[in-house]
């Protein structure tokens, strides 16, 4: 049998996708799903550090599960499933809470970035890197593609991995992450990352009126000879040298160049939002996909879970 390459990565259901999670994650997931096995996570329990309603939960969660099936998700071949649904990604997270330290942690950005805007930090969000790590060691992936501020927590996965490894004995498969070099971080219409967290981003099925509030309210910045934040937006659409002369003829137009990424952002959303639309309300699909994909995921990670539990001799 071929060598099927391994393939994982999560996302929160904390409000819609954006187009930053589709160039830094979703679109590796869908381009690579033909040649290897991915595994879809939608993480659910991270999530739950920054949604605690439960109706906002249940939809942000079927929401994801259409939006995979729109971009073209093969949910058949591949595994598309919750981290609620398979229990031992929580219990995985308690060992690996054990061989971690506090210090260790207090490295960890989003963990940093909290605490220096003076807020309280949930013990979920100090600890959210061990429970990535379990979501991820369970399933021994061989690739994690994400945007580059998740790339701190993959190096954190691969620690945990080599640090239980030494103490008990070789168990996980260290993996690699996969940061789309020249796209760095997406930015929201404020300049920060674009992030379902803030209210900066710009829906992967966003309607036409979204895209022309949201881009003509992109915040630029009249020093520079581009405004950064709409050409690196305009990046994920075209290359380099589509936009170069474009850039270059509008020197200081900063309306007209929004307006040319208005049309560019329109037409390349506008076949996903009709594509979603028509899959859109059959909660049968949903749900069945959920099932399945928990079905096939609980296997594996029940597994990896018997060899981390003899390793540790706690049976
Ligand atoms: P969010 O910050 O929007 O809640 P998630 O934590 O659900 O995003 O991340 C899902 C995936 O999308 C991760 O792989 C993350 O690295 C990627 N991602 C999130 N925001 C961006 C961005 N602005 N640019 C590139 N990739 C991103």
């Amino acid at each position: 049998m071929k060598f099927m390459k391994t393939i994982l990565s999560g996302i929160q259901p904390s409000g819609r996708p954006h187009i930053g999670n589709y160039f830094g994650m979703m679109k590796q997931m869908i381009d690579m799903q033909k040649e290897a096995l991915v595994y879809a996570l939608i993480v659910d329990y991270h999530a739950l550090n920054s949604i605690q309603d439960a109706e906002k939960m249940r939809e942000f969660t079927r929401d994801v599960v259409v939006d995979y099936l729109a971009l073209g998700f093969d949910a058949e071949k591949n595994v598309l499933f919750k981290q609620s649904d398979v229990q031992e990604h929580t219990e995985l997270a308690w060992i690996f809470d054990t061989i971690t330290t506090m210090p260790y942690l207090m490295r960890g950005h989003a963990y940093k970035d909290a605490e220096a805007k003076g807020k309280e930090v949930s013990v979920g969000t100090f600890n959210y890197p061990m429970l990535m790590a379990a979501d991820i060691l369970l399933y021994s992936p061989d690739i994690i593609p994400v945007g580059q501020d998740q790339k701190q927590h993959v190096e954190f996965t691969r620690d945990t991995a080599e640090k239980f490894n030494r103490i008990y004995g070789e168990t996980f498969k260290l993996p690699e992450s996969l940061v789309i070099e020249d796209l760095q971080t997406v930015p929201g219409v404020d300049g920060r990352k674009m992030s379902k967290s803030y209210n900066n981003y710009i829906s992967l099925f966003a309607e036409d009126s979204e895209i022309e509030e949201k881009v003509m309210g992109i915040v630029t910045d009249s020093s520079g000879e581009r405004p950064e934040n709409v050409y690196a937006i305009h990046r994920l659409l075209k290359s380099e040298e589509e936009l170069k002369p474009i850039y270059e003829e509008n020197i200081g137009s900063y309306k007209k160049l929004k307006e040319m990424l208005i049309e560019d952002l329109k037409a390349f959303i506008a076949p996903m939002r009709e594509k979603r639309a028509a899959i859109a309300g059959d909660e049968n699909r949903v749900r069945e996909v959920l099932e399945k994909g928990a079905e096939r995921a609980r296997e594996v990670a029940a597994q990896k879970m018997q060899e981390v539990k003899k390793a540790i001799g706690v049976i």
